[in-house]
């Protein structure tokens, strides 16, 4: 979760052809190009998505201007945050639009333990744990997006699994990676023993 805040190109002097830089800087000219121009091309029409399509509240100055701060490895000062916590207004404003939506359901307190497969090997579903039951839910459906986060706790070289307190949240183990990659397929299948939800 964003915590100092998050990068848009708002106004003059700032370009995004600056952003675009700063960004290949900051990643040592490793990342995706592609991906980094679609990232500084895009944000500045998220932040006004934010905060007039869904009610995020970001700082602003005395005169109404979004208040953009210095942060790390940016020649502009070029960062939209509400103080230090940007992520939770972010978080909390974008849960409130799922909670007022009825066509979507929340699974609270649910783990992803793997993928389910159709017996031509699509991906048909995921299975789920219930940690409040300790069951397992079998969810179908016709498009599964994992979007778990990454896994520092998984790589040698994260200071995260030697050092805890660096880790974010214990779930950043990459589960998504093994979902993905594990097993071709699953003996469990939407209908079989488990709960099951579409
Ligand atoms: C302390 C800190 C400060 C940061 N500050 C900034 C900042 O100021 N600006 C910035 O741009 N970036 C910042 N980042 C980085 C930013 O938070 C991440 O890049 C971003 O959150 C990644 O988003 P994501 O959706 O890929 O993953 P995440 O935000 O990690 O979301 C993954 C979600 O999936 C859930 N999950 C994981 N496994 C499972 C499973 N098996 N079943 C079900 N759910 C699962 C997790 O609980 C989590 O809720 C910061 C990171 C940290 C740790």
């Amino acid at each position: 979760m964003v915590q100092g805040g998050y990068n848009a190109v708002l106004t003059p002097p700032d370009s995004i052809d600056a952003h675009f830089l700063d960004t290949l800087e900051g990643g040592a000219w490793i990342n995706d190009q592609e991906l980094a121009w679609t990232l500084v091309n895009e944000a500045p029409g998220r932040v006004l998505e934010l905060e007039a399509r869904y009610g995020c509240f970001f700082d602003r100055h005395p005169n109404g201007q979004v208040h953009q701060k210095p942060f790390a490895g940016q020649r502009h000062d070029r960062t939209i945050h509400k103080g230090d916590l940007t992520g939770i207004e972010i978080m909390n404003r974008l849960t409130e639009q799922v909670w007022r939506r009825p066509s979507i359901s929340a699974f609270e307190e649910h783990r992803a333990l793997d993928l389910l497969r159709d017996d031509g090997g699509r991906v048909s579903g995921a299975l789920l744990l219930d940690l409040r039951r300790g069951t397992l839910v079998a969810v179908s459906s016709r498009a599964t997006l994992l979007a778990m986060g990454a896994g520092p706790r998984c790589t040698a070289s994260s200071r995260a699994p030697r050092t805890r307190r660096r880790t974010a949240s214990p779930s950043a183990s990459a589960r998504a990676c093994g979902c993905a990659t594990w097993r071709w397929c699953s003996s469990i299948r939407p209908g079989s023993s488990c709960r099951t939800r579409s």
